[in-house]
């Protein structure tokens, strides 16, 4: 089996033939997600807890999904209320959870780093759910499976990145995956918001959306980062919306059979108009929640394993 990570910490360290392999299982969890019985014993007796110190609608509801419809034991840690507020370092926190003797740990974290840290503290197997703006492991999965489903392949495609870049895990963890298979990407966004440096990864940047939208397979819109804002990024959210928001004037330059992905939350009327959020012949956002599920069930499913396996090898002694 082509997947050898022991954590999911970004996509920076995968091998594309790794990416493939999650991809292959993801598509199989999609088919088990649209039966009525939903459930796989993949990860019976494991046990999951999920730490989400940022907040999140998508991603850990849908972890938790995953988990569960694997069989796992999912435990949901309310960060906001831990004791990581009465002054608890991070590795303690982990520390603490480690020896209840979890599986996988699901992490969410402001900083970015922290779940690679932690990963290093920890004996189970640690999933990044977004550390701040470094890595979004599974949405660009998600991302790369939804491509791939909607256009039929994930190789040689022109993909434009809109938007906040300069904030953006997704926008970082995308770029990385794309390029490793062999995708054309472009960077779209407003000078102060598209840092220059992005070029090293062989990614072409433009600052007006008719030249940066012309042709493209799919375009990717990224929300407007507002909370890891400190300065006047923008003029104004009217003035932005008029030049970089996705409206169906500045899609009309994409390809006519042209994707438009968001990976929510969405500021409608800023990045992107309404319409196109919800015009179903364009926009494959809802396929990208539902392709979320099954990605993060195949990336348990294979980290656990890689995690048994491990274990096996060491007569069952917990690694
Ligand atoms: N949900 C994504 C993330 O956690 C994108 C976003 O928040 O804009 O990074």
């Amino acid at each position: 089996m082509a997947f050898r990570q022991k954590h999911l910490l970004g996509i920076e360290p995968l091998h594309p033939e790794e990416i493939k392999t999650v991809l292959d299982v993801a598509d199989t969890y999609v088919d088990l997600n649209r039966q009525s019985n939903k459930h796989s014993d993949a990860l019976k007796g494991l046990t999951q807890i999920n730490m989400f110190f940022e907040n999140s609608t998508r991603t850990q509801a849908s972890f938790e999904l995953a988990g569960k419809r694997l069989g796992a034991d999912v435990m949901n840690m309310a960060m906001q209320a831990s004791s990581i507020k009465k002054g608890e370092t991070l590795i303690d926190t982990a520390l603490t959870l480690n020896a209840m003797h979890p599986d996988l740990l699901v992490v969410r974290h402001p900083h970015s780093g922290a779940v690679d840290l932690l990963a290093q503290k920890v004996n189970c197997a640690v999933l990044n759910a977004g550390d701040g703006k470094h890595e979004h492991p599974t949405q660009a999965l998600l991302d790369a499976l939804t491509i791939r489903r909607a256009k039929g392949r994930l190789h040689r495609l022109n993909i434009a990145i809109c938007g906040d870049i300069t904030h953006s895990r997704v926008a970082r963890s995308n770029l990385i995956l794309l390029g490793k298979m062999e995708n054309r990407v472009r960077l779209v966004g407003p000078p102060t918001l598209v840092p220059q440096q992005f070029r090293e990864f062989g990614c072409e940047i433009y600052d007006d959306m008719a030249e940066g939208l012309k042709d493209v397979d799919v375009v990717m819109m990224l929300r407007l980062q507002k909370e890891r804002m400190d300065g006047g990024f923008i003029p104004s959210e009217r003035e932005y919306f008029y030049r970089y928001g996705l409206d169906a004037d500045k899609l009309a330059h994409a390809k006519p059979d042209a994707i438009v992905m968001h990976p929510g939350p969405m500021n409608r009327g800023v990045e992107i108009d309404g319409t196109i959020a919800d015009d179903i012949n364009r926009s494959v956002i809802q396929e990208q929640v539902e392709m979320g599920v099954a990605v993060r069930m195949a990336a348990m499913d294979l980290l656990a394993r890689n995690l048994k396996a491990e274990r096996e090898a060491n007569n069952g002694v917990m690694v």
